[in-house]
């Protein structure tokens, strides 16, 4: 007996009966991609996660089937050469769920870079002045803005990561960081339906990136080491030091996009970690949510309103399944 119930396919509303495995387990598979779930629409090429959840998480066969052919180009290559060495076969696999942080990423920052939009938004936004030019873009650390400045940026994250002494194969990974020239330099960290991700850190893990001993330095990244630590946002913590430490004198802000302001816990912990930073105008910290992101995007086509919809982009009640 097939251990999953049956599900109505949410684009054609034909029933799907789960396969049934060769040896049935108390457990099911894990769904590891679209070829390993047990519920499939094979003719709108959707799968179904393993999981007994009534809405489990859909699985693309294909994750740019709703997109443009423009937007797919390159992701491959750029996935795959991710800074984070180890976390690359993960994303790739990831890339094609409906909950991927990822996909929206590349998605949006793919149609932002072509239609050259980037800086008219981030000026919409306040996290740059009007006058800025458009900007070299990273996602994970790779270029998708391919020039020469592009290039010398990617060295130079690198550099600055080897300087504060990362591993090379588990190199801190930036989501996004766009490269406006003299006009300052912006990281995104980039959440979907989901708080930012939270763990209880010990000094001694951070040391890399908070060091007491700069208290004293009128440009140190952080006044309050003790509140960053118990923060626990480890991600943000090393995006704010390593910003610091790219951006040296020019403008710069730490973008925290599509973060859900939800009371409780995670709410706390970024108080705490907003309550650590030595803030000024000239170095932000910037909460931004997808309503105002996608809000200040001047004439958007009809692919992509689709795909903000299909991908429950502005929702707010965060995912209905884990991942
Ligand atoms: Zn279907």
């Amino acid at each position: 007996m097939p251990i999953l119930g049956e599900l109505v396919c949410p684009s054609c509303g034909d029933t799907i009966q789960a396969m049934e495995w060769n040896r049935p387990l108390d457990g099911t598979p894990a769904t590891t991609g679209y070829d390993s779930c047990a519920r499939k629409c094979v003719g709108c090429g959707f799968g179904f996660s393993n999981s007994q959840a009534t809405t489990p998480t859909v699985i693309y066969r294909d994750p740019f089937w709703d997109v443009p052919e423009f937007i797919a180009r390159e992701s491959e290559d750029v996935v795959r050469r991710a800074l984070n060495v180890v976390s690359r076969g993960k994303k790739e696999q990831r890339f094609a769920s409906r909950n991927s942080e990822d996909h929206v990423t590349w998605t949006m920052f793919q149609y932002l870079v072509a239609t050259r939009k980037i800086s008219a938004l981030a000026a919409r936004l306040g996290i740059v002045t009007d006058d800025a030019p458009e900007p070299t873009v990273l996602l994970w650390g790779v270029s998708i803005t391919p020039c020469e400045l592009a290039r010398e940026l990617e060295k130079r994250i690198q550099a600055t990561l080897d300087a504060l002494g990362e591993r090379a194969y588990r190199r801190s990974e930036p989501a996004v960081i766009l490269d406006f020239g003299m006009a300052g330099l912006v990281f995104i960290e980039v959440k979907l339906r989901s708080p930012n991700n939270s763990e209880d850190i010990t000094e001694e893990r951070t040391s890399r990136y908070i060091d007491r001993s700069d208290d004293k330095q009128s440009s140190r990244p952080f006044v309050n080491s003790d509140k960053a630590i118990q923060s626990g946002l480890y991600e943000l913590i090393r995006n704010w030091r390593i910003l610091c430490e790219l951006a040296n004198d020019r403008p710069a802000a730490l973008v925290n996009l599509g973060v859900l302001a939800r009371a409780g816990e995670a709410e706390e912990r970024l108080k705490k970690f907003e309550e650590s930073l030595l803030a000024t105008p000239q170095r932000r910290f910037l909460k931004i949510s997808w309503r105002d992101f996608i809000g200040a995007i001047a004439h958007k086509p009809l692919w992509l309103s689709r795909y903000i919809v299909d991908r429950g982009i502005l929702d707010q009640k965060g995912p209905a399944v884990a991942k």
